[in-house]
């Protein structure tokens, strides 16, 4: 297999096998077969060419599963999901029971969501002690001491996604917590938006702040002051995000199991109360064929293939999961919901010539989506067929027109680690610099790595100079080369060259046929205003999107996973 220095390195570190003595004692093909063959091992027939099949795909990178998949495939009581949500209710024993699974789940691997908003608010009578409450944020604070101690499995430590609705008496608070020194750090914060709410501060009303134990009206604010602390807070320090809870219900495919209230940690699959989801990306750069007049297009019979074998190798996870609370197999199976999904999506763009930013862009994501949305949605409807319809399926919208085999099919994950291992660009986000060092996932180990899709389009043109080497090792970049024709630099403009509309309309473009939800960080410039983050948010609502969050370079946040994203 070919693989990235960077790949190679953060194989050996974190997923490959190893004795006793720390020794590594897989090689990357060894690792594609574990994973291959325990996820073929649900098969009743032909286990031996699915077996081939899965690797094939693994290994030509076209496709990869999360990394607990890739991690604890074939092991004894592997655990192979990423993304969990757990219950969160207004009594000490559910408050630290989850807590206690949150830590099982983050040894495996897993990263865990919860809304916050069924607990009393701080100083709220406790009947039971005649005392006085915590309030949510006291125990946001334990959840997250106990993350930064349960490091998972020695890997990486748990990443969690922490929800207050925007009617808890505690938003105030919760909205300003980070900037109080560096805390939190295991937790991206979101509060849990209503189009109520928004229509309150598009008319500048006041807003009820009520009680969830007494149902009482507890405060009344303006709309417009809450929002306007939202922005001040997630331009300073990168949170808190919003969760638009009415589109994620809208959207949800089971409603008569009740409201969603959570996302995993960073809010691309809504999910119910111990659920949990498993994701997998195909990676478009890999996609790509020469057409008979020797260009480059979209090879879309390769990314068919490739979308029916990654839903049959999702679901095939779900059936044999190892799960670590009969709760969540319960939950899990009910749905059995997955997320396929794509990364690489910029170096497409780059090796198609395409401009990030250009509605040529928006539009090719727009058909590439819709397409890997029709043909998983295929591939489910095949696997119903074959295996049966998923256990809730008559409680769900697809009841009785369209038999299915996983109420959603669809997420696009940061694909933070995954990415790497592949050697393409994170998720569906723009190039972050042509050359980059990857911190936050391996430390000072990483080397600098120039972007080999740009090196090869130079060179194919006869542009690869000393002086353009130089240039991007310095700056990352290429736009203060005036030389290189305009084209070309508006092709290999990187993140923080391109204008936020054009991020968010990739967003819009992407959601629009994810069932499940798009993570992805709207990054800005360090001389962005606090009324762009305002308009950013206000315009990611009116998207119809399910969830946003920015990064304004150089402000104080340390996302749990965004560090990897960054120089
Ligand atoms: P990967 O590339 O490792 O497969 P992603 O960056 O795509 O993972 O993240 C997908 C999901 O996996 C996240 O939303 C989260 O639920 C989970 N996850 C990612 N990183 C961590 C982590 N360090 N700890 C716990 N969960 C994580």
């Amino acid at each position: 297999m070919k693989l990235s220095k960077n790949a190679e390195q953060l194989l050996n570190a974190r997923y490959l096998l190893k004795n006793i003595d720390g020794k590594v004692v897989e090689s990357p093909e060894a690792l594609f077969r574990r994973v291959a063959q325990c996820v073929a091992s649900a098969e009743n027939k032909d286990a031996q060419t699915w077996e081939d099949r899965f690797y094939t795909l693994l290994t030509s990178l076209q496709f990869l599963p999360n990394s607990p998949t890739l991690m604890n495939a074939g092991l004894p009581n592997g655990q192979l999901s990423a993304c969990f949500v757990l219950p969160v209710e207004d009594s000490l024993s559910s408050i630290f029971t989850t807590l206690k699974d949150m830590a099982l789940i983050h040894q495996s691997g897993g990263g865990t969501g919860y809304n916050f908003s069924q607990l009393r608010p701080q100083g709220d009578l406790v009947s039971s002690s005649g005392g006085v409450s915590s309030g949510p944020l006291a125990f946001i604070k334990i959840y997250d001491t106990a993350t930064e101690h349960v490091r998972q499995g020695g890997k990486r430590r748990g990443a969690n996604m922490g929800i207050l609705n925007v009617d808890h008496p505690d938003i105030e608070a919760f909205i300003i917590s980070k900037s109080q020194g560096n805390i939190l750090q295991n937790f991206n914060l979101s509060v849990g938006i209503t189009d109520d709410f928004m229509h309150a501060v598009g008319t500048g009303s006041d807003w009820k702040l009520i009680n969830p134990r007494t149902k009482k009206v507890a405060k009344i604010v303006k709309a417009t002051v809450l929002w306007d602390k939202i922005v001040e807070q997630a331009w300073a320090t990168g949170d808190p995000g919003l969760i638009f809870l009415d589109a994620m219900n809208r959207h949800n495919p089971v409603p008569k199991e009740g409201r969603i209230q959570s996302t995993n940690p960073c809010g691309e699959v809504p999910l119910f109360d111990y659920e949990s989801c498993n994701l997998g990306s195909i990676n478009l750069s890999k996609i790509i064929k020469i057409d008979g007049e020797q260009q480059r297009t979209v090879d879309w019979d390769k990314l068919d293939e490739a979308i029916a074998v990654a839903m049959r190798f999702l679901d095939n996870i779900v059936s044999i999961n190892h799960y670590l609370l009969p709760q969540i197999a319960k939950a899990t199976k009910n749905n059995r919901k997955v997320g396929l999904g794509v990364m690489g999506w910029a170096e497409m763009l780059a090796l198609l010539n395409i401009p990030y930013a250009s509605e040529e862009a928006i539009s090719l994501g727009e058909k590439i989506m819709h397409f890997v949305r029709s043909k998983s949605y295929k591939a489910s409807a095949e696997l119903a067929e074959e295996r049966g319809t998923f256990p809730n399926w008559e409680k769900s919208i697809f009841h009785p027109h369209e038999p299915m085999r996983n109420a959603t099919c669809n997420s696009i994950a940061p694909t933070g680690s995954i990415s790497v291992i592949a050697g393409t660009s994170y998720s569906i986000e723009p190039l972050y610099a042509l050359a980059y060092k990857r911190v936050g996932i391996l430390g000072d180990q990483t080397q600098m790595e120039i972007n080999p899709v740009f090196v090869d389009f130079m060179q194919s043109l006869g542009l690869w100079t000393d002086a353009v080497k130089t240039e991007v090792l310095d700056t990352g970049g290429i736009q203060a080369l005036m030389d290189i024709p305009a084209h070309i630099r508006k092709v290999f403009q990187t993140s923080l060259d391109i204008h936020w509309k054009y991020h968010l309309k990739h967003q819009q473009a992407f959601q629009r046929y994810t069932d499940n939800a798009v993570s992805k960080t709207i990054n800005l410039a360090e001389n962005a205003s606090k009324e762009t983050v305002s308009d950013i948010y206000m315009t990611a609502w009116k998207y119809e999107l399910k969830g946003i969050t920015i990064y304004r370079d150089g402000s104080k946040a340390n996302q749990v996973l965004q560090a990897c994203h960054l120089n």
